[in-house]
């Protein structure tokens, strides 16, 4: 061991060094925004607490610099890498690695994750922008409710980590805030400049780190998405207007006592659950 690392993952070549040996550039059509810098690399490791030994999903480890914070953190990692260009440079990082790597070919939309971990994970991700949002609302709506995940820990484009955690009121609550605070504590752990990434991305980015909570009973992943799609399609209208639009909206929103005349984006998650909830209800 060098510095409590194995001798391999100590040993292993800088990654600037392994991208053009395996010739990675960047491509856009991936949502490649690569990280180098192993100090961030392991405060955003560090995200989702101390892991000894615990079992980490990794999704899109390009050419593998925060799969090397995840193990040197300690943990046992299962990556999903849809560009097969950088399967060699895992390859080398998971013989590094004395067997705590798997890597795994495949778009991250279409994998079993519970079949395939086999045991409850942390996700941890620098997640391509373009399916970040997909990969979220996925790992939120999953049931049964607590999830196969013990936590997430994923970067998004500031702007859509500040929706995840907007408060009533605010013009980045809607839909995303919902889901998310219904069924979890979301909170952002990071921020990041451009200059962060290679090549820079045109906007700044964030951590959000999300531990599932207690969901509330009776109440089903479809309604709160039927009723939050519906309130906020129209989220300048009055929720008498707005709700129209869905079969039985009117009648839920009768039934919960919420004031008809109020807008969507006044509801708290509370309040969005007991409309879900009455909308839900055999009428
Ligand atoms: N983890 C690396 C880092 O932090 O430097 C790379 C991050 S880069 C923003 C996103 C990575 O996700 C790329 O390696 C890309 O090829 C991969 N990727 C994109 N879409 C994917 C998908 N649907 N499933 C799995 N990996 C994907």
């Amino acid at each position: 061991m060098t510095d409590g690392l194995p001798p391999g993952l100590a040993a292993l070549p800088p990654l600037r060094e392994v991208i053009a040996q395996h010739g990675l550039t960047a491509k856009k059509a991936f949502g490649q925004n690569f990280l180098f810098d192993s100090n961030l690399l392991d405060k955003i490791a560090r995200v989702p607490g101390p892991f000894s030994g615990a079992r980490v999903y990794e999704v899109g480890p390009g050419p593998g610099g925060l799969t090397r914070a995840l193990l040197r953190a300690g943990a046992e990692v299962t990556a999903v890498e849809m560009d097969i260009r950088c399967l060699p440079a895992l390859a080398e990082l998971g013989e590094a690695a004395d067997g705590r790597l798997t890597v795994i070919e495949g778009d991250a939309m279409r994998i079993d994750e519970p079949a395939l971990l086999g045991a409850p994970a942390h996700i941890v991700a620098n997640l391509p922008y373009n399916v970040g949002t997909a990969l979220l609302v996925r790992w939120l709506t999953t049931d049964p409710w607590p999830p196969w995940w013990r936590s997430l820990s994923l970067m998004f484009q500031k702007e859509v980590a500040e929706r995840i955690v907007a408060a009533p009121g605010t013009d980045a609550y809607g839909r995303l805030s919902v889901l998310a605070q219904w069924r979890s504590r979301p909170r952002i752990a990071l921020s990041l400049p451009p200059r962060a990434f290679i090549p820079p991305p045109k906007v700044d980015s964030a951590v959000v780190h999300i531990v599932p909570a207690e969901a509330p009973e009776g109440v089903p992943v479809s309604a709160i998405e039927r009723v939050t799609a519906a309130a906020f399609g129209q989220r300048r209208k009055m929720l008498r207007a707005s709700l129209k639009a869905l079969p039985g909206g009117l009648e839920a929103l009768a039934a919960s006592g919420i004031d008809g005349a109020r807008r969507a984006e006044t509801l708290s998650v509370d309040e969005f659950v007991a409309l879900a909830r009455c909308w839900a209800a055999p009428s």
